[in-house]
């Protein structure tokens, strides 16, 4: 486990400074004050890959409900790709693959088999919610 300045858990977790102190206040990251040169300093522990500030928490409580898996085209017919950010930043439809498409159409009776092999690839590497039984 490495053990990091709040400075530098601020830079590496992409948090503000305060907010890095009140996830050590509310528990949910580890430090401990430590003797260095300059006298006792926090020490953040970094957590693992997976862990989840609020805004990440809170984006995966929503995509829990948003269909992911959509058609790049109107035919609805081949492999369907894996968005997460529908169109709220994006101004075309960026799957996780790289696809762009014109357009999106929804998804619905999705088999795995008519997923994009890629998407499920990188969306299972990414711990990312597949709703496959939508
Ligand atoms: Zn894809």
């Amino acid at each position: 486990m490495e053990r990091v300045t709040i400075q530098e858990a601020s830079y590496r977790l992409n948090l503000s400074q305060a907010e890095i102190r009140r996830y050590i206040r509310e528990g949910r990251l580890q430090a401990s004050r430590e003797g260095g040169p300059q006298g006792r300093t926090w020490l953040v522990e970094l957590p693992d890959e997976g862990w989840l500030d609020d805004d990440k928490a809170l984006y995966h409580e929503m995509a829990q409900g948003m269909p992911v898996w959509w058609w790049p085209t109107e035919a609805k017919t081949g492999l369907a790709h894996y968005i997460l950010d529908v169109g709220i930043e994006e101004t075309v439809p960026v799957y996780l693959c790289g696809l762009e498409s014109e357009n999106l159409w929804a998804v619905t009776d999705l088999r795995t088999e008519n997923c994009c092999p890629t998407c499920l690839a990188i969306a299972r590497e990414r711990g990312l919610p597949l709703n496959l039984d939508q």
